[in-house]
């Protein structure tokens, strides 16, 4: 069985979110410092590099990430590629020949050439789901999306694709990395921090097939 790391790598150089802190990793005890042991402290954005979306993002009161249903962040997963598109609108997803009765869907872009190029700074400019996409999305029944840049909505409009999807339960996963990764069915694994409350929490993912 072969096992595909679609995770981002955290660390002090990963591009974050315009606004968001960078990450930060210091150690405030470290064994060449003749502490016993190295601790790490971690200081970062719930929402860094490969991360899930809690309905608490964009919902008042929504339910936070520690109460997502696992059997959503489990399971068949198909990699579904737009190499062209610069924006997955309805007509585009429709013509991604998306099997009837799939429950998650990971959207290769050209955002995955990034991760591949090894991205310095954060490129507004990426492809995500608009406004009807996230409505063609939620009709199909849909309970995961994933997508290769930091957010599921295009950068000038983050609000409607977010709050349409979260409102409908679906899981959102962002920040994947699908450079190496061909179209097609795969067992995806991805589990989120298990924060109370919390909008969102890093995730490791994983494709396997
Ligand atoms: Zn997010």
């Amino acid at each position: 069985m072969a096992i595909y790391d679609i995770s981002l790598s955290i660390s002090e150089s990963l591009v974050v979110w315009p606004g968001d802190s960078p990450v930060c990793v210091t150690q405030p005890r470290h064994i060449d410092r003749g502490d016993h042991a190295t601790v790490s402290h971690l200081e970062m954005s719930a929402h860094t590099g490969t991360h899930v979306d809690a309905p608490a993002h964009f919902i008042q009161g929504g339910a936070g990430v520690d109460t997502l249903d696992l059997n959503a962040l489990v399971g068949l997963a198909l990699v579904a590629e737009a190499r062209d598109a610069d924006a997955l609108t309805a007509d585009v997803l429709a013509e991604l020949a998306i099997p009837l009765g799939t429950e998650r869907v990971l959207f290769r872009t050209r955002n995955s050439n990034l991760w591949a190029r090894g991205l310095q700074e954060f490129d507004e400019d990426f492809v995500a789901i608009t406004e009807d996409g996230a409505h063609w999305l939620i009709e199909r029944g849909i309970r995961l999306v994933g997508i290769d840049y930091l957010s599921v909505a295009p950068f000038s409009a983050s609000i409607p694709t977010h709050r349409m999807l979260l409102q409908a339960g679906v899981v959102l996963l962002e920040g994947v990395n699908l450079s190496g990764i061909r179209p097609g069915m795969y067992q995806l694994v991805c589990l989120p921090l298990k924060i109370e409350g919390a909008d969102g929490a890093p995730a490791r993912a994983i494709l396997m097939d």
